[in-house]
């Protein structure tokens, strides 16, 4: 493992960089680097350095270990990955753009990854070989877990939304044996080719509904510990309506949302205020981003300074907003 000691002026976790500082990259250490457009509202550097930091405490080879982040848009992906790859970086996280293009540039696919049609995380190997892997669904199984205990083996659920994460969602929840699944959006479209790419088990019930067209019965069947995720983009402005309401929910079921900025959106206040155990989407953010760490440094990621950095930069931000 390079232990190389880092030299020249290195970009803080808050700095934006753009493929031309690849030009002149001097960094020696081991590099990783999250790529979206746009990608100032990512968070990931600060997590993802707040855990090195943690683990380079105990193990050396990790004191030379940074992540960045980098504008790249849609166009300039492909010649970007040859790049990264050349400088040697260890792995990359992709963010919207680019989870879905970036399929055409791997040399090898996680199966879940492959199931999902998305990549949230690379590795580029010694070799050359790049392989690309999704981790958002493993991330919100964890988060489900330790927020609310909930397993989803046999578990009920009602996702909303149809788009890349709720992709990843529905693909983990039926590998992980939940029994019943219900998949609402907005539009039809997507809805009816997500739930074609879903492969279900004979045991397991997938059923459809549209946003503004909620069966009546839909809640009938769901008794307690019922779950219900928010998938849909819908809460990320403040002033967004709740894509779900839940005036009838029956006691005791769980609300969770991936947004995490804001804190609090109308659908998990909805929830809240009638009787739901509720999280938001900080934790799902966390463990995705531990994940990804693992695959790439093959070692445990302490997850509390995650945790940690995480809200104190959202902290700074809605002080400074
Ligand atoms: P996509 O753009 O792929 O999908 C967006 C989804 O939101 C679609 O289902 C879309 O419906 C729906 N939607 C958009 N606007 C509205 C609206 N006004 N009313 C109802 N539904 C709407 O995005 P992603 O799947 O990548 O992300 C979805 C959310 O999950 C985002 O808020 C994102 O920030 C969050 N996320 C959080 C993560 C975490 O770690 N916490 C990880 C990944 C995502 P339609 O098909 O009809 O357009």
């Amino acid at each position: 493992m390079n232990s190389t000691k880092l030299t020249g002026k290195l970009p803080g976790s808050d700095a934006i960089l753009v493929p031309e500082d690849l030009r002149n990259w001097s960094f020696p250490g081991s590099c990783l680097a999250v790529l979206g457009h746009p990608i100032g509202h990512s968070i990931s550097p600060q997590i993802h350095n707040a855990a090195l930091g943690e683990m380079s405490r105990h193990n050396v080879d990790f004191r030379d270990w940074r992540y960045f982040r980098f504008d790249v848009s849609s166009g300039q992906l492909k010649e970007c990955l040859a790049m990264f790859s050349k400088l040697g970086f260890r792995g990359l996280n992709l963010t919207i753009p680019h989870k879905v293009e970036a399929l055409e540039a791997l040399d090898w696919i996680d199966s879940e990854a492959a199931e999902i049609g998305a990549v949230n995380t690379l590795v580029f190997r010694e070799n050359g070989r790049c392989e690309g892997y999704n981790t958002d669904g493993q991330g919100l199984e964890r988060a489900l877990k330790e927020n609310f205990g909930f397993p989803l083996r046999g578990g009920k659920i009602i996702l909303l939304g149809a788009g890349g994460a709720a992709r990843a969602a529905a693909t983990r929840f039926l590998r992980e044996g939940c029994s019943e699944l219900w998949i609402g959006n907005r539009s039809s479209e997507r809805m009816e080719s997500l739930i074609k790419a879903l492969a279900p088990n004979k045991e397991q019930k997938v059923q459809s509904f549209l946003l503004d067209n909620v069966p009546p019965n839909l809640l009938l069947s769901f008794g307690p510990s019922t779950l219900v995720v928010n998938a849909t983009s819908l809460g990320l402005a403040p002033e967004d309506d709740s894509p779900f309401d839940f005036s009838q929910f029956p006691e005791g079921g769980m609300a969770y949302d991936m947004i995490y900025n804001p804190a609090e959106t109308t659908f998990l206040r909805n929830a809240r205020t009638n009787g739901l155990q509720v999280s938001n989407g900080l934790s799902m953010l966390v463990h995705q981003a531990a994940r990804s760490l693992r695959i790439w440094t093959g070692s445990e990621v302490p997850v509390e300074p995650m945790f940690a950095a995480a809200k104190g930069v959202l902290e700074e931000r809605l002080n400074t907003a």
